[in-house]
């Protein structure tokens, strides 16, 4: 479907748990202590429906997130019967890899084709410093096997903070010359109100590509046309470094996405707290086309871009990265 600024909307976010096996300081700090009632998440039966419905409005793209994804029960049966929905033409996966060298091989098989994996560090003590656990091992156990089982392409995602990651910048990209993978760096975003977000630890692209032509020269690449990131290649490397800009750049008009939040809720903009309670809808009855309905109306709220100074309350866990 066209949305009223002539985007075309084709892509769904699922969260399927606030809940994590870590503790990011950017998204779920240790003083976070409000999760949802089981009660309050959406089954993966009214998930799948709301798909479904979502795919009669033209969404054939979709990705499962969270909070942790792997760490709710089942949700590898859920993602291979999500991927058996004709419409869905493509479904991919955002985890923290913790579990992920446990579940790379039924995935695959499940019929899941992209994996985004986050990793803010390759360093074990600055690891846990920034996720409150120590498990870089295993996540770098979990990426090789991904490798190994033929995932492609295999995303990386690091969140750069000033004077807590941001001397790790040149470490990856040292890291893209080993690895075939595309080593993404995102702009930190204020979101959730116990994000740790401030001026002073945001690192802009500028900034973070700057610390990179000190040590490679960067050329760009045109890839994956339809997401937000622009990639570039360095020398002799077989990976590729990618920028996710969502304060510096204008990505808002190349957006093509809705989400679906942990507690079902559609949100039409990750920046914007509106959101539309379809979980209710549904918990009350509400038949095929009424939902259908509020998927359009979704699409319709699609704001043209950022508002200035937007800080969403809701975490990035519950709204779904
Ligand atoms: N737990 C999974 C993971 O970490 O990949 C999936 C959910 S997580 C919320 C999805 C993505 O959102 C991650 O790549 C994470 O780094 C990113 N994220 C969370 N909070 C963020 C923030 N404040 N700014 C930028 N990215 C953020
Ligand atoms: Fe968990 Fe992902 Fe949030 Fe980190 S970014 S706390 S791994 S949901």
């Amino acid at each position: 479907m066209i949305d009223r600024y002539n985007r075309q909307i084709n892509y769904l976010r699922v969260s399927v748990t606030d809940r994590c096996n870590l503790r990011c300081i950017y998204c779920m700090p240790k003083s976070t202590k409000k999760f949802l009632p089981q009660k309050e998440i959406l089954s993966y039966e009214e998930i799948l429906r709301i798909i479904s419905l979502a795919t009669k409005i033209g969404i054939n793209k979709i990705r499962i997130t969270g909070g942790e994804p792997l760490i709710r029960k089942d949700v590898v049966s859920f993602i291979e019967r999500a991927s058996k929905i004709r419409e869905i033409k493509d479904i991919g996966l955002t985890t923290n890899g913790v579990l992920l060298k446990k579940y790379a091989k039924d995935l695959k098989s499940a019929g899941l084709k992209r994996l985004n994996i986050s990793l803010d560090s390759l360093n074990r003590d600055k690891y846990e410093t920034i996720t409150g656990v120590d498990a870089l091992k295993e996540v770098l156990e979990g990426i090789k096997e991904a490798e190994r089982l033929g995932f492609d392409p295999i995303k990386i995602n690091i969140v750069v903070m000033k004077g807590i990651n941001d001397d790790e910048i040149v470490d990856f990209v040292k890291w893209s010359k080993k690895v075939p993978y595309q080593i993404r760096f995102i702009e930190f975003m204020p979101i959730g109100e116990n994000s740790k977000w401030s001026r002073d630890l945001f690192m802009s692209r500028e900034e973070i590509k700057k610390k990179i032509e000190r040590i490679s020269k960067l050329t760009s690449v045109k890839i994956d046309k339809s997401g937000p990131a622009e990639y570039f290649t360095v020398e002799n490397s077989k990976g590729l470094i990618g920028f996710i800009t969502p304060l510096t750049t204008h990505i808002c008009q190349r957006c093509n996405r809705l989400r679906l939040t942990a507690d079902g809720k559609l949100r039409p903009c990750l920046f914007s707290d509106r959101e539309i309670d379809l979980k209710s809808l549904i918990r009350a009855g509400a038949n095929d086309s009424l939902i259908r309905e509020m998927l359009v109306n979704a699409v319709y709220l699609k704001p043209s871009g950022i508002s200035q100074n937007a800080h969403p309350l809701k975490a990035m866990s519950m709204i779904g990265g």
